[in-house]
């Protein structure tokens, strides 16, 4: 890493120029959260219209953890400084109500503080350091970062002392395309292929689908929540069927843990799927990697590219996961592992392979760290393309960093929270190939893991919904848990 060797914190090396935060999301309003405690002057910059823009966007999903697990504390205390009564802890929210009940609130009430900017419509385009491209090794540290924005009123340019990015990875969705790529035909018929889980309580989107043949494509928890939903509107709306595409070879585990997932409302979600799959209008289709998209007199086909083909299609849904955006990231230097596109450090931690099951340890600034120095990624996007980003993991990084970013290293290498284990591993997150079941340090489905449980157990939230993997890729790593 290239923070100077004496350790000058970035606040004091740049004083004057305040902390960016990039995005307005749980991660992002965490960290300004955590920057305000420490009395750093911060701006956050969202490109979307609101707080939790992105939550937003799948705000009608029920979330598989309960309040008690989707809250920063030091958020929390700020806002009930503010008089916020704090929702039931043992209760599930949906996303709409994550953002109305608390991120909404939470950036309301930083704004009101001196030295907090939140500034919405505000797009990061760039991030440099001052006067210094990429290829201008020497003295980065010794100059603060230029961040580029674009705003409504055009082009603005930002001095920083540091940057966290917590800006996700919604906003990038992998395609149908089976190698990562979009089909040949994926782009002309976008006005029938849907990216993301359909809100089929609204009757316009409902109206969509209903009485259509839907080829699905996807395997982790967001393709389950499509099926309990798809299987619910055909009982009222005859004739609507799915066709499920699934790039492996087989759907075993695709259900993940059932009653022995820790986290309730997962392995309700899991069953309910299941039941989609056994008694409803669903076709399975093994083996499809999709290569091509083709039109004909209103309906599409599928190919895929072992020439496998799925015809009659009316719409398309693709939840194949997620993907970072580093475009904007161009002129720093980023060490990024070559296959989840996450800090080298966090990768063994999170490769699916290992880590479906959620077992992945709280890590901080240790694991986040880039060689540019003062610049972190976290939330989402720390994970790469990995699955399983559990938002207390995001509030861990975010306090860690901030604290290393004010100088405090003890507390950025000190990790204060113990996550909650699934109880099951080997489940919908599993690519190809992996290990059968707990992968090298997890616990296996029969095991019964002593990591506490954070929040209360809660009966089961049909409908709840979880990122892990929607994706499958043939690959598998030795070492992880080193
Ligand atoms: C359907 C679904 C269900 C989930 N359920 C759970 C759950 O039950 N429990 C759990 O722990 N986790 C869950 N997650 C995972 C995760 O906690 C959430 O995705 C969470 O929203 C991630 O927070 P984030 O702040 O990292 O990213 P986001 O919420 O994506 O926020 C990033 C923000 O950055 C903004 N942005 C993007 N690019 C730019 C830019 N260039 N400039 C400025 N702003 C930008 C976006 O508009 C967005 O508002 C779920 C995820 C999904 C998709």
């Amino acid at each position: 890493m290239t923070i100077a060797d004496e350790r000058i914190p970035a606040v004091a090396r740049h004083a004057g120029h305040p902390l960016v935060v990039v995005g307005a999301g749980p991660a992002g309003l965490a960290a300004a959260a955590q920057a305000h405690a420490r009395g750093i002057p911060t701006v956050v910059l969202e490109s979307g219209p609101s707080a939790g823009s992105a939550v937003l966007e799948w705000g009608h999903v029920r979330l598989f953890s309960p309040w008690s697990e989707l809250i920063d504390p030091v958020a929390e205390k700020l806002l009930t400084e503010s008089g916020w009564t704090s929702p039931d802890p043992a209760s599930y929210p949906t996303g709409r109500d994550w953002v109305e009940r608390y991120l909404a609130p939470l950036a309301a009430q930083l704004v009101q503080q001196p030295e907090v900017e939140v500034n919405y419509a505000h797009r990061v385009v760039g991030v440099a350091r001052a006067g210094r491209d990429r290829l201008v090794a020497i003295g980065r540290d010794e100059v603060p970062f230029t961040v580029h924005v674009a705003t409504p009123d055009g082009r603005r340019t930002i001095t920083a002392c540091a940057v966290i990015d917590a800006s996700g990875t919604w906003g990038t969705p992998n395609p149908l395309g089976g190698d990562g790529y979009l089909a040949d035909g994926e782009a002309e018929n976008a006005d029938r292929i849907r990216y993301g889980i359909p809100d089929l309580t609204d009757p316009a989107v409902a109206a969509r689908y209903a009485g259509k043949h839907v080829a699905l494509a996807g395997r982790g928890a967001s393709a389950q929540n499509v099926l309990v939903a798809m299987t619910s509107l055909a009982s009222t709306q005859p004739g609507t069927r799915v066709t499920w595409l699934v790039r492996r070879g087989d759907t075993d585990k695709a259900f993940g843990g059932g009653d022995n997932d820790r986290l309730v409302a997962r392995g309700a979600l899991g069953k309910s799927a299941q039941h989609a799959v056994e008694d409803g209008p669903v076709t399975t289709v093994t083996g499809f990697r999709t290569s091509m998209v083709t039109s004909r007199e209103g309906r599409l086909t599928l190919t895929s590219i072992d020439g496998q083909q799925v015809t009659d299609v009316d719409e398309v849904v693709v939840v194949t996961g997620f993907r970072p955006d580093h475009s904007w990231l161009s002129e720093v230097h980023l060490d990024l592992d070559g296959e989840l596109s996450a800090p080298t450090g966090l990768a063994p931690e999170i490769h699916p392979a290992y880590h479906s099951c959620g077992s992945v340890s709280p890590h901080g600034a240790n694991l986040l760290r880039q060689p540019e120095g003062d610049l972190y990624l976290v939330g989402m996007k720390s994970y790469g393309r990995a699955p399983s980003f559990l938002t207390l993991t995001g509030y861990e990084q975010t306090r860690s960093v901030v604290a290393e970013i004010a100088g405090d290293y003890e507390s950025a290498d000190r990790v204060e929270l113990v996550l909650p284990d699934s109880g099951v591993c080997g489940g919908s997150g599993l690519f190809e190939d992996a290990p059968a079941a707990g992968g090298c340090c997890g616990p296996s489905v029969t095991a019964a893991p002593e990591l506490l449980t954070v929040g209360a157990p809660v009966a089961a939230a049909v409908g709840a919904a979880l990122p892990l993997v929607e994706d499958e890729r043939p690959t598998v790593q030795t070492g992880c848990c080193g």
